[in-house]
């Protein structure tokens, strides 16, 4: 459970984010896809009140559980793997950037094969691959971070070809992705956080 024990400030500044940004990521998905992006992330976080508390791999895992059992959607089950393979890691580093290095990596390789994008196909992996390639090369949390920012900010000039936002063709144009927002958001965290 993950709300006994130390605050987690790097997780709780995430989820809190996430959690004040449903009417923005909610307006997203409606702009580019089918408007229920918002209600997802929140359905996922309806449960944890910040601060989180536990080890790190205890709040992931707890967040992994969420996101694949209350948020419905595609993002329920990505963002559910994604912090299933990230308390994977954390069990065996409480480094954050070892952690980090090996369950991202790992991360984007299960979302690339149950999902099917690439890089460029304007979902959450275009801010997930570059943090993964970032993090292989052994950059900073910061450059991560950064890496991860610019590769969200690209999908503002692409137009979905997988998922329902591709439904959606060229209204997604001038739209950053929801998913690869949320998912830059988790890399600020990680870098700015304790
Ligand atoms: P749905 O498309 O089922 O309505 P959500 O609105 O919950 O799903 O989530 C949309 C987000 O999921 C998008 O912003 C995108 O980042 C991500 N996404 C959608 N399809 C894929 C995919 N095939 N691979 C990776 N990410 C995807
Ligand atoms: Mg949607
Ligand atoms: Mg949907």
């Amino acid at each position: 459970s993950a709300d006994t024990g130390d605050e987690v400030p790097w997780l709780s500044a995430f989820v809190g984010r996430v959690q004040g940004s449903i009417d923005e990521l909610t307006e997203l998905d409606r702009q580019a896809g089918d408007g229920d992006f918002g209600t997802n992330m929140a359905a996922a976080l309806r449960h944890f009140t910040v601060p989180l508390r536990g080890t790190d791999a205890e709040v992931l895992r707890a967040m992994s559980t969420s996101f694949l059992v209350r948020a419905g959607g595609t993002s329920g089950a990505l963002f559910g793997l994604f912090f299933a393979e990230l308390a994977r890691a954390f069990d065996e580093s409480d480094d954050r950037s070892e952690a980090l290095r090996s369950g991202v990596g790992e991360a984007l390789r299960q979302i690339q094969d149950l999902g099917g994008a690439s890089v460029g196909d304007d979902t959450l992996v275009d801010a997930l691959a570059p943090a993964a390639d970032a993090l292989a090369g052994g950059s900073s949390l910061s450059d991560v971070a950064a890496a991860s920012a610019d590769g969200a900010e690209s999908t503002r000039e692409l137009v979905a070809s997988r998922g329902r936002a591709s439904y959606v063709g060229d209204r997604a144009r001038g739209v950053v992705d929801p998913g690869a927002l949320v998912v830059s958001w988790f890399f600020d965290a990680a870098a700015e956080r304790a």
